[in-house]
C-alpha cells in the first residue's frame, strides 16, 4: 500500500522514481541518462557474442497490449519507445525486435525470419534464433524470465516461465529445442534467471501446490514446497525448481545463474502482479547475438 501510494505521489508530481541499486554478485545495475537496467556479469564474460538487458523502473512499462482493458495511444507509444530505449543501450535495433506473445504456454517459436516471426499469430512463450540480425524479447511482472544462452554454436533463447510454464517444463523444452535445432550441448548452456517472485512471496492454495507436488515426483517435495504454520497456503520455490529440472537436463550447476532478486520484495523498483493487482506493469527482457 505504501508503494503504491508513493508511486503515485512520484507520477502526480511527474518525478522518475528512484530504483535502488539492486547490483549482487550476480547483477550488475546501471542507469544511464534514465534508462535503467540489470545486466548478468556471467553473460557480460561473452559481451563480443552476446548483448542482454532486464529494464527496471516502476515508471517505465513495457506493456503494449491488455487482455484485461484497452490501452490509450499515448500508454503504447510510450511503451514501444521504453523498447527502443532499452534497445538502444544495448546496441540492438528495436524494429528487429521478436517480442513473445506469452500465454502462460510451453510453445517456443524457432525465429529464423523476422517478417514471419513478426507474423506469428498462435502464442508462444518462448524464443530461440541463432540470428545475430534478431533481437528476442519477454515480459514479466512476478513470472521468471531465463536467458538460454550456448556461447559455442552460438544460440539464444528467452523463455517466459510463470508457475503454469514451469508445471510445463518449459524451460526444458527450450534445451531440448536447442538440442534438436542447433545441436547444442546441455553443457554449453548457461541459464540467467531475471527478477521474480520468490519463495518468500509465491503463495498458493491447496489446489496449486498439489499440481507442482503431482508433477515433480522426482523431486525432494520438502525442498521446494512449504505448508505455511497458521494458514491453508503453501509457499514454492520454482526457481529452485528450474534449477533441478536444468540440472537433470545437463546443465552445469555453475552455469545457472539466479539473479537472487524478488520481484515483490523489490516492488519500488520492479513491476509485480501481486503488488499492483489489475493495473500491473510490465518489465521487459532484451537480448541479441552478435
Ligand atoms: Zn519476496
Amino acid at each position: 500500500m505504501k508503494v503504491i501510494f508513493q508511486q503515485y505521489l512520484c507520477h502526480l508530481k511527474g518525478m522518475r522514481i528512484k530504483v535502488k541499486d539492486l547490483s549482487n554478485e550476480n547483477i550488475i545495475y546501471i542507469n544511464k541518462n534514465g534508462i535503467q537496467y540489470l545486466q548478468f556479469r556471467k553473460l557480460l564474460e561473452y559481451k563480443d557474442i552476446l548483448s542482454h538487458a532486464y529494464g527496471c523502473g516502476n515508471d517505465v512499462n513495457y506493456r503494449t497490449v491488455s487482455h484485461t482493458r484497452e490501452l490509450s495511444e499515448e500508454e503504447k507509444r510510450q511503451a514501444i519507445q521504453n523498447y527502443e530505449n532499452l534497445c538502444n543501450q544495448i546496441g540492438a535495433d528495436s524494429k528487429k525486435l521478436i517480442r513473445s506473445k506469452q500465454r502462460h504456454t510451453d510453445r517456443i517459436l524457432l525465429v529464423d525470419n523476422l517478417n514471419e516471426a513478426s507474423n506469428e499469430n498462435e502464442p508462444f512463450d518462448g524464443s530461440i534464433t541463432n540470428k545475430p540480425e534478431i533481437v528476442l524479447g519477454t515480459t514479466n511482472a512476478d513470472c521468471i524470465l531465463m536467458i538460454l544462452f550456448d556461447p559455442v554454436k552460438k544460440v539464444l533463447a528467452n523463455v517466459h516461465s510463470g508457475w503454469r510454464g514451469t508445471l510445463q517444463r518449459i524451460s526444458v523444452k527450450a534445451v531440448n529445442k536447442m538440442k534438436e535445432e542447433f545441436n547444442s550441448n546441455p553443457q554449453d548452456i548457461i541459464c540467467c534467471m531475471a527478477p521474480s517472485i520468490r519463495k518468500c512471496h509465491f503463495e498458493v492454495e491447496k489446489d496449486v501446490a498439489e499440481l507442482f507436488e503431482k508433477e515433480f515426483q522426482e523431486l525432494p517435495y520438502d525442498e521446494f514446497i512449504k505448508k505455511q504454520e497458521d494458514k491453508e497456503k503453501w509457499n514454492i520455490d520454482t526457481i529452485l525448481i528450474n534449477r533441478r529440472i536444468l540440472l537433470n537436463q545437463g546443465l552445469k550447476l555453475e552455469n545457472i545463474i539466479d539473479s537472487g532478486i524478488c520481484s515483490c520484495c523489490n516492488c519500488h523498483s520492479l513491476h509485480s502482479f501481486r503488488v499492483e493487482r489489475e493495473k500491473y506493469g510490465l518489465n521487459a527482457l532484451v537480448a541479441k547475438l552478435n
